[in-house]
């Protein structure tokens, strides 16, 4: 067979206003492209050290096992599951939108006994039903939820609903994919047990990579478990003989071969953060998702999620019957190199979502991201 000879690839440049990825900082970029050392290398393995640090920094907590999974968010959210799960658990996953729908298939193929708490889409999920859910199965082990829904863009009360998992006895697991740097997150205040996000949202690194944290009674759990976990990737067990289990020093082994180079980018991004500040990053998110949905009103487009549980991050506008939505996002493609996303699951075609995530979420961007709708449906 002959040698294909084609071009490099030369990406258009684009402002990335979808629901992830979010726009990469050169920063970020520069140091992805700096030269690929050894994953045992005692050099990277002290990068290594600050990258877990700055993981702490923007889950806040001092949870010794913190680190990031060389996978995107999807492995984030089955590491969770079945190194907490064991066969015949009981699990209650409530959901309220595409990423809770995905939790309960999870244990469900791990084999855990699940209790599917629904709450409809574009609300956010409901302590009230969950105490009455958890009083009704008193020996559930674990309470999952998503805290930002990216495919609704509803935030639900972490605090509350980790507060009463753990009156009940129960373990919580988090998914903060789309909350992670872009709104308020407090994993050891919160209280949450089991957390994981990604690397391509609220904190604009380049996707495929999963931080995660786990408290000391995840860790207990897991230490407990009776059968070893299904999954020899997943193993949390095993993983922490490259990462280190935070507690026993550093004696890094072979466990796969690291992403270097992305978490040379994650360790640039997380000190972006750093640098900004946690509460600033969650201050320019809100008050670009003010300025936007002031402009959105200007235009007569509206929200689908009530003000109270909306995300700044990632807002669901509803379209009205006579805008094809399709051609909307094509002609802001197009026309204006601005990527919005379309509407998920039962909002498919009915809604756009419009992210405003990390790198992404500035007034120059909103501007322009509100002068492209006003041109498209002009
Ligand atoms: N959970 C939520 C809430 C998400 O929004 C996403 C991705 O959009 C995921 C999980 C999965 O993350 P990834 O696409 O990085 O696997």
């Amino acid at each position: 067979m002959p040698a294909p000879s084609l071009p490099a690839f030369a990406p258009p440049r684009r402002i990335l206003l979808g629901p992830g990825p979010s726009d990469v900082h050169p920063r970020v970029l520069a140091a992805m492209a700096r030269p690929t050392i050894g994953h045992l290398d005692p050099d990277f393995s002290d990068m290594l050290e600050q990258l877990k640090a700055l993981l702490r920094y923007a889950f806040q907590t001092d949870n010794a096992l913190t680190f990031a999974l060389s996978a995107p968010g999807m492995i984030g959210m089955e590491t969770c599951f079945v190194n907490l799960i064991e066969p015949g658990d009981k699990v209650i996953v409530c959901s309220n939108g595409v990423f809770g729908a995905r939790m309960a298939e999870i244990v469900r193929r791990c084999g855990g006994e699940l209790v599917l708490l629904e709450t409809e889409w574009g609300k956010p999920v409901d302590a009230q039903q969950l105490e009455l859910t958890l009083r009704a199965n008193a020996d559930t082990r674990v309470v999952a939820f998503v805290h930002a829904e990216t495919s609704t863009g509803v935030r639900s009360d972490a605090r509350v609903l980790a507060e009463v998992a753990h009156r009940q006895g129960a373990l919580v697991i988090c998914d903060t994919v789309t909350s992670l740097g872009s709104i308020p997150l407090y994993v050891d205040d919160w209280q949450l047990d089991a957390v994981y996000s990604a690397s391509q949202k609220g904190l604009s690194c380049t996707p495929g990579l999963s931080p995660v944290t786990f408290s000391a009674a995840a860790v207990e759990r897991i230490r407990q478990r009776k059968q070893p976990v299904q999954s020899w990737f997943m193993d949390i067990n095993l993983i922490l003989s490259y990462w280190g289990d935070g507690v026993s020093g550093v004696k890094r082994t072979y466990h796969h071969t690291a992403p270097i180079n992305a978490l040379y980018g994650l360790h640039e991004a997380l000190r972006m953060l750093a640098e900004e500040g946690l509460q600033a990053s969650w201050q320019r998110h809100q008050a670009c998702h003010e300025q936007l949905v002031a402009g959105l009103e200007r235009l007569g487009l509206h929200l689908l999620v009530a003000s109270a549980a909306r995300l700044p991050q990632l807002n669901t506008v509803l379209v009205p019957d006579s805008v094809d939505e399709a051609r909307l996002r094509h002609d802001l493609l197009s026309q204006h190199g601005i990527e919005i996303g379309a509407g998920l699951g039962v909002l498919a075609g009915k809604t756009l979502r419009i992210g405003l995530m990390g790198g992404s979420a500035t007034p120059q961007n909103v501007a322009a991201c509100l002068h492209g709708l006003g041109a498209a449906l002009a």
